[in-house]
């Protein structure tokens, strides 16, 4: 990152001699501003969103809980990360604070080193997250990848399996009668739930180059390099059994929601495209649907046996 690109650091302690400490460490990487109170803190982000907050716990009138708990109430404010700084050596603090979102704690009295490290080490986590945001590559309501990403890695990954004679695989899913649960627990319901099953069908996709996507309303895929039909129609199986058994946190609606799967998979020739291929999974998705929902349909050749689950 060049000088001219600084990024900027909200420090926030009732503590003059904290401030200059804390401005003495960090001034010559980042952009500081400083903050006095609770109030001060507030009005200093309404007027510049900071990268990175550092939060001082144990300040008069509005206390370091109060403060964080007011940013992440804000959508403009929510994703910026807070840093806790305090003397307080409590483990019940420490909880409460991430509990509330909070990212890390420095202890006071500062190490002049382990700020500047910790500090250095979620702005470069910061920095990437913007980065992946700049390029639009992420799904803004589920933070999974989006189309436009998923379409850079189908190119990418067709190319690295026609060069490597491996196959690749593609789970295509859709939510099942999304649009009545849509009309029965209203939009934001649907929202919830998108969310919740992101969450299933990222942590499905469990090798370091299975990519997760939303490519539509309540389209996902799943694209799985160097995996043969078996074992994607076996990610495919859990992961159809994991959502009909989901259930979302307390005091949302929970009601058994279903998702349909056409799965794929190829072993790329020269002169083949990734289009038929993803034409090919979206037509099975379609099979599944048309043959009941709350199914997985792969290759009719391919002798998988497994409940719900059509060959
Ligand atoms: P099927 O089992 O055939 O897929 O039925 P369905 O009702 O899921 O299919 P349909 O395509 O008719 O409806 C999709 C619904 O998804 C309608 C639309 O309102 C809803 N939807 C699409 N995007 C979003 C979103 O971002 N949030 C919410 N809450 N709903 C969405
Ligand atoms: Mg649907
Ligand atoms: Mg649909």
């Amino acid at each position: 990152m060049d000088s001219t690109a600084k990024q900027t650091i909200l420090v926030v302690d009732d503590e003059k001699t904290n401030l200059a400490l804390l401005h003495h460490i960090l001034a010559s990487d980042y952009n500081v501003i400083a903050a006095k109170s609770g109030q001060e803190a507030l009005d200093r982000v309404a007027t510049t969103l900071p990268d990175l907050i550092l939060l001082d716990i144990v300040m008069p009138g509005m206390d370091g809980f109060d403060i964080i708990r007011k940013l992440k109430d804000n959508p403009d404010t929510r994703n910026i990360p807070v840093i806790f700084i305090t003397a307080l050596d409590s483990e019940a603090d420490e909880e409460k604070g991430l509990e509330l979102g909070a990212l890390d704690y420095i202890t006071k009295p500062f190490k002049e080193a382990i700020v500047r490290t910790r500090v250095r080490n979620h702005m470069q986590i910061v920095h990437q997250m913007r980065l992946i945001e700049r390029l639009g590559l992420l799904d803004p309501l589920t933070a999974i990848a989006n189309r436009r990403s998923f379409d850079e890695h189908m190119t990418r990954e067709w190319g690295s399996a026609l060069r490597e004679h491996t196959p690749i695989s593609l789970l295509m899913m859709d939510v099942d009668k999304f649009k009545t649960y849509n009309d029965t627990h209203g939009h934001p319901q649907g929202d919830v739930l998108l969310k919740a099953l992101a969450k299933l069908i990222a942590a499905a996709a469990r090798r370091p180059r299975d990519i997760a996507a939303r490519i539509g309303g309540e389209e996902f895929v799943i694209l799985c390099p160097e995996t043969d039909h078996v074992g994607a129609l076996d990610i495919a199986e859990q992961l159809r059994a994991a959502v009909a058994a989901m259930t979302l946190p307390a005091g949302q609606i929970s009601t058994s929601t279903t998702i349909s799967i056409g799965v794929v998979t190829h072993l790329p020739a020269e002169g083949d495209s990734p289009q038929a291929f993803i034409e090919l999974a979206d037509k099975r998705l379609y099979a599944a649907k048309t043959s009941g929902r709350n199914r997985v349909v792969g290759d009719p050749g391919t002798n998988r046996q497994g409940p719900k689950t059509i060959n």
